[in-house]
């Protein structure tokens, strides 16, 4: 097939924070240096931020480096007075601690809303003449005639049906070449996985790990007490998750009466039937939160991973013709609660590499490799490095977990052993362990909803007649192996509600699948005990569209 080819300079793949804090400085530094350099940043999603999902309490100190002068180029922050409470939650009451880590203090810090954050971002990108493609997704890397360097990405192909035959509006994707290729597709990014196991970039680390959130924001009545109280920011631990399962909650003030509300759960948890959206709602059913947000309304829903195995974890950054970036680099700090300002650090230093590089007309893994340099040389591996142990002490069970992280604090991040082993989210399900979730049934429709208007809420659209981008390499593994092992976690694990094991006459079982309510959170990719899920992009402009989560 003919396929129409775009040459740039630098190609950014995906346009979350990291890869638009490149392109900007990329641009302000070619600009001041007096050199033209053509910059493209493609994105999956309709629009810049739709599928931007975080916290988010930032730090500012990358977008201060980045842009002295953003709260006068209308930076949307929703609100600048942060005053942490951390408290410990039993089923029906709660504890305040007294004493907070310094780790979770954020005085200084703004609560953002990311989707709002990154649309700004790109608007900044375009004014600098940044090219900006959202609807297209990379669904494929292009590597030179050796297969060692990459040339570029593929997008993929739109107006075909779901039998693979092209419909009438038919489509091709374009190869979009450059000299530089920066992933940045964020947590277990489709491309990096190919690119990654093409070469070898993950070998010789520990897994990739990962949390899954599920946050929605929250219109609360402008009487509400939460309002006039001293804290702006809460973070919880304890219910519903309780001590042996990784994970906790947030409560961030937003403007206009607003509250963006979340639960994070790791990954590695080991009951099967255990269900991060009932979680959830729990969380929100406990009396610390119910009162804050009653006779309120969800305004947005959504729900993402976040790549949370830090310093150990991360992979290569350079390879011959491309960088990665951001999460996809587990640049996340799992300590502070914070990725936004370590994934634009690292697109910024990404940026002086790569404008160095194509300088010299030289983009080998060698050359690039300062992109390495520059990122142990600056404060991201200052906060990482003491971080680098932080998630597998949460992973604890019980007491062990606080022993271990008041070892860690006393030791600078090293505690008992360092460095502490990470063990692959999708081995640690123990059928024995298994405790059916019981689902909260009372549903408004308004504060408290099912999966459905949870997805509905999200702005979820995908053309429905399209292949299915979700892959299932073996069926029947589905309906013996996993049903009977572990009775088919992917019907829990998904915020979506896009898997369903239904039963057929007869009584033959079937995983049915809907893929049109994906959220792109990738928890099934990451999470599948058989690693029998390969989440691939859909048609581009497909999935959530978050304006204000
Ligand atoms: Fe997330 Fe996978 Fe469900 Fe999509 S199908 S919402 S990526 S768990």
């Amino acid at each position: 097939m003919e396929r129409e080819q775009l040459e740039f300079d630098v190609l950014f793949v995906g346009a979350g924070p990291a890869n638009l804090a490149g392109a900007i400085h990329l641009k302000k530094l070619a600009q001041q240096q007096g050199r033209e350099i053509e910059v493209c940043i493609i994105e999956k999603g309709e629009s810049i931020g739709a599928h931007s999902l975080s916290g988010a309490v930032l730090d500012p100190k990358a977008l201060i480096d980045l842009m002295p002068d953003f709260r006068e180029k209308g930076c949307p922050i929703e609100e600048t007075d942060l005053r942490d409470g951390v408290f410990y939650l039993t089923a029906t009451g709660q504890l305040r601690l007294p004493y907070a880590p310094p780790s979770m203090h954020n005085e200084g810090c703004f609560i953002i809303s990311l989707s709002r954050f990154c649309a700004w971002l790109g608007t900044i990108a375009e004014e600098l003449g940044v090219n900006i493609f959202p609807g297209f997704a990379g669904v494929e890397a292009l590597y030179d005639e050796a297969g060692r360097r990459v040339i570029g990405v593929r997008t993929g192909d739109k107006g075909v049906n779901k039998d693979g035959k092209p419909k009438s509006n038919f489509e091709p994707g374009v190869d979009l070449l450059g000299k530089v290729t920066v992933f940045g597709e964020g947590p277990k990014g489709s491309l990096i996985r190919e690119v990654g196991k093409k070469l070898g970039i993950f070998a010789g680390r520990m897994p990739q790990v990962f949390e899954t959130a599920v946050k929605e924001v929250i219109e609360i009545p402008a009487a509400s007490p939460f309002l006039a109280s001293p804290f702006t920011v809460l973070h919880t631990f304890g219910y519903p998750l309780g001590l042996n399962t990784k994970g906790g909650g947030f409560l961030y003030r937003m403007k206009e009466n607003r509250v963006s509300l979340g639960l994070v759960v790791g990954l590695d948890y080991e009951d099967p039937g255990l269900e991060p959206y009932q979680e959830f709602l729990r969380f929100k059913k406990h009396p610390l939160i119910a009162d804050i947000i009653r006779h309120g309304k969800v305004l947005q829903q959504g729900a993402k991973t976040l790549a949370a195995g830090g310093l150990y974890t991360m992979p290569q950054l350079a390879v011959d013709g491309a960088l990665f970036v951001g999460d996809s680099a587990s640049m996340l700090n799992v300590q502070r609660l914070k990725g936004i300002h370590t994934a634009m650090k690292s697109g910024m230093l990404a940026a002086e590499t790569i404008l160095t590089a194509v300088g010299k007309g030289d983009v080998s893994a060698a050359t690039l490799g300062d992109y390495r340099v520059k990122v142990e040389g600056s404060w991201i591996r200052n906060e990482l490095y003491a971080a680098r142990n932080f998630g597998q002490a949460l992973s604890q069970k019980g007491i062990a977990k606080f022993i271990t992280l008041g070892a860690q604090f006393v030791t600078g991040g090293r505690g008992f052993v360092d460095p502490m082993n990470i063990t692959d989210d999708a081995s640690t399900l123990q059928a024995g362990r298994f405790r059916p979730s019981t689902q909260v049934q009372d549903h408004d429709g308004k504060l408290y909803l099912d999966k459905l208007t949870g997805v509905y809420l999200s702005g979820t659209k995908h053309e429905e007649d399209q292949p299915c981008h979700l892959l299932i390499p073996d069926k029947e593994l589905c309906v013996t192996r996993c049903w009977e092992t572990f009775r088919s976690p992917c019907t829990r694990f998904c915020p979506g509600q896009v898997y369903e094991m239904i039963q057929e006459e007869g009584g033959r079982r079937r995983l049915k699948l809907t893929p049109s309510n994906c959220l792109h959170c990738k928890t099934c990719e990451i999470k599948d005990p058989f690693n029998n899920i390969i989440w691939t992009c859909p048609e581009g402009g497909g999935g959530p569209n978050y304006s204000i989560v």
